[in-house]
């Protein structure tokens, strides 16, 4: 028997499968799993085929594995009739791409919602890698990426808005800065920002002022703490077996820095589309 989840939260939002080529499991493992430890909204959130050019391809699912995802998704809602399983995705949002991301999957009826997240950026005109970011260059891209998330009007809410801190070790004037025009906008927007369980899974890294995780970044959620912004806590699940993999972690971090949790699992157990809903 698995163990049920005793946290305040019994929902889970960010869950990839094998199709990214970075998680294992597929749909029904992770709604099996799900169920056994008291889910009660349980969402899929792959990363969707961002670019219609043969790059990032090692990190994301392919055009022609779209059907098959949301028959995996549809499939698991008859499976397990009693829990709220929705069909989202988590992506970045690159302007001259929307047309493509239009054609290609948000015009989906079966789409539930989408998260924002920024893993490239573009820095000198080449796309870099976030984790690889480690200047007060790459941080002003990082924000503008971010931002440009958040006044999309199309994310339910952004993941590891932290996730800079992988890269840029130091916490210093530019990463105060990035972190404070993430919130700001976050803050004006009312988009929810995550505090990220695969984060807390993830070993920790050597900074100058120690070790620390990659993310989340305590740093970033003490000054969160000034702004009128919520949270939302999810596993980021890259196999089934972490379907609420630190959840309980990332409600330490909410209730250490007084944090506010968006009731966006309540939200989208009672709308049929959140993406349309909360979105609006
Ligand atoms: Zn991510
Ligand atoms: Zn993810």
């Amino acid at each position: 028997m698995k163990e049920k989840i005793e946290s305040v939260q019994k929902y889970n939002l960010h869950t990839h499968t094998y199709r990214c080529k970075h998680a294992e499991g597929d749909v029904m493992e992770y709604a099996a799993e799900a169920s056994e430890r008291g889910i009660e909204v349980l969402g899929f959130s792959e990363h969707p085929p961002l670019h219609p050019e043969d790059i990032w391809t090692p990190f994301r699912m392919e055009e022609d594995e779209l059907d098959d995802y949301f028959q995996a998704i549809s499939d698991a809602r008859e499976q397990f009739p009693q829990m709220k399983i929705l069909a989202g995705f988590e992506m970045d949002l690159y302007p001259g791409f929307k047309s493509y991301y239009e054609d290609t999957f948000l015009h989906r009826e079966d789409l539930d919602y989408l998260i924002g997240g920024v893993h490239w950026i573009k820095y000198r005109g080449e796309w870099m890698w976030i984790q690889k970011a480690d200047t007060a260059g790459h941080l002003i891209e990082y924000v503008k990426e971010i931002t440009g998330l958040i006044e999309s009007g199309l994310m339910s809410f952004i993941t590891h808005p932290d996730s800079f801190a992988y890269g840029y070790l130091e916490w210093d004037a530019d990463a105060e800065a990035c972190s404070r025009d993430i919130l700001s906008a976050a803050e004006e927007y009312n988009v929810p920002l995550e505090i990220n369980g695969y984060g807390l899974r993830k070993p920790d890294i050597d900074t100058p002022a120690g070790p620390r995780k990659a993310y989340p970044l305590n740093k970033f959620w003490e000054l969160a703490s000034g702004y009128d912004v919520t949270v939302v806590c999810n596993s980021d699940a890259h196999r089934p077996g972490d379907v609420a993999g630190g959840l309980d972690g990332c409600h330490r971090i909410i209730e250490q820095f007084h944090l506010k949790h968006h009731p966006v699992a309540e939200a989208m157990k009672e709308v049929s589309s959140p993406y349309k809903v909360l979105n609006r």
